[in-house]
């Protein structure tokens, strides 16, 4: 027997239902505020991921699914997410010539080469959004505050915002200079992951999970936490907290909040839940002035987050199907379907059996789908009727005539 493979997961029956809420949520909340949804290609050129998302990162190094197509010598990738894709549409399109904003929402797979674990997958689903042409600390605002919207669409709770500025790449160089330098005497004491970053990426050190990296850093702390950053980004910084407090979003500055991709600069953001076990991050996010540029479009200034729908999902109250306006009881068929139709076409939900069941047995399914049996047996064909049943509170009526109906 073939199967799913590992990391991927068919998702149906009662799950469905919440993916399907979820979605509409997000379209509901990122279109109310102005986000225009872009749906962008499952594959893209492989030089897009290596320079977009930063050969420094995990992403990068060992979980890209890269392969040839069939007599091509083009190497192509599934996306593992979608930002630098929005950015090439945006470059692509001439996008950069409408007067900015430019606002967009997305929802879609991503695919990691990760070790497949409780929310983690190697197929997951991103819900997310991105906007260009704004430098100033409210669209940084604005983003943030449609995510904690839609969580709080989704009914949910025990979430904490964490924030931090990475400074711009001048501020941000002199910070992983000196992070390198501190760093440096105690390299033999750190993971093998963290002796690679230290010359590629230092700053993706602070976010080493490893107890013996954590001890280093806990010995360099004084290092970690100067205040680094430009007075510009400070400015930037401490405008967008007072927005935050102005819109009553609570936030928690974590000094350590690195963020895996390459491109993030100034604001960094994360949202994490408190209700889930290792894999508590349902949001990643920030600003990323230069990636439009690295990509080879004008300098355009960018901010936006991703988040997890599977994680999402864990979190969120289970969803039923939505229950049908009738279920059609009837042991004629080929009557029940023409009926169907007809009140479909008024806008009704509608079913019918289409497997020769009992009587009873219709009856039964209608009370477990339909929030009406509508009933047209042999007696109502003959007397050109049917009776509907209201199956919550039992009351029963009947429509005549309904021959002339169809
Ligand atoms: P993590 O630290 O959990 O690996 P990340 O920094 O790799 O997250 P991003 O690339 O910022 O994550 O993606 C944003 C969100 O997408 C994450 O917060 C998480 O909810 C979700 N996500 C990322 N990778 C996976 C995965 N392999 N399976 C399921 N969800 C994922
Ligand atoms: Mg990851």
């Amino acid at each position: 027997m073939i199967k799913a493979k590992r990391g991927t997961k068919d998702i149906f029956k009662d799950e469905i239902y919440s993916w399907q809420w979820i979605e509409d949520a997000a379209k509901e909340t990122f279109q109310n505020a102005g986000f225009a949804e872009i749906k962008t290609p499952i594959f893209e050129a492989t030089e897009l991921f290596n320079r977009g998302v930063g050969d420094s990162t995990d992403i990068i190094n060992k979980e890209m699914y890269t392969f040839c197509a069939p007599k091509s010598d083009e190497s192509i990738t599934l996306r593992p997410e979608n930002t630098a894709s929005v950015v090439r549409a945006y470059i692509e399109h001439n996008m950069q010539r409408m007067s900015p904003p430019s606002k967009f929402w997305y929802f879609g797979p991503m695919f990691r080469y990760e070790r497949p674990q409780a929310g983690r997958q190697r197929q997951f689903y991103q819900a997310g959004v991105e906007m260009f042409g704004v430098k100033e600390p409210l669209a940084d605002a604005e983003v943030i505050l449609c995510a904690v919207d839609f969580l709080d669409k989704l009914g949910l709770s025990n979430l904490e915002v964490e924030l931090n500025s990475l400074g711009c790449n001048e501020c941000k160089s002199e910070y992983r200079n000196s992070i390198k330098e501190a760093i440096r005497p105690y390299l033999d004491e750190m993971c093998d992951d963290c002796k690679v970053r230290f010359e590629k990426n230092p700053l993706r050190i602070l976010d080493c999970k490893n107890d013996e990296c954590k001890k280093v850093l806990e010995k360099i702390n004084d290092v970690i936490y100067k205040d680094y950053i430009c007075d510009n980004c400070k400015e930037h910084y401490e405008k967008l907290k007072s927005y935050l407090d102005d819109l009553n979003i609570k936030y928690i500055e974590n000094k350590l909040l690195v963020r895996g991709l390459d491109y993030y600069t100034r604001t960094v953001f994360e949202i994490k839940s408190t209700s889930l076990g290792s894999q508590s991050a349902v949001c990643g996010g920030g600003r990323y002035d230069n990636l439009v540029e690295t990509l080879g479009g004008m300098p355009t200034p960018a901010v936006g987050f991703a988040m997890g729908v599977e994680r999402l999902c864990a979190l969120i109250e289970k969803k039923q199907a939505p229950m049908l306006d009738y279920y059609i009881v009837s042991t004629k068929p080929n009557e029940a379907i023409k009926l169907a139709q007809k009140l479909r076409k008024e806008g009704k939900k509608v079913e019918f059996d289409l497997a020769n069941k009992k009587f009873t047995k219709q009856l039964e399914k209608a009370s477990k789908t339909a929030n009406c049996a509508l009933i047209l047996d042999e007696e109502e064909i003959q007397g050109n009727f049917y009776s509907v049943k209201d199956l919550k509170t039992s009351e029963q009526y009947r429509i005549d005539n309904f021959k002339e109906l169809l």
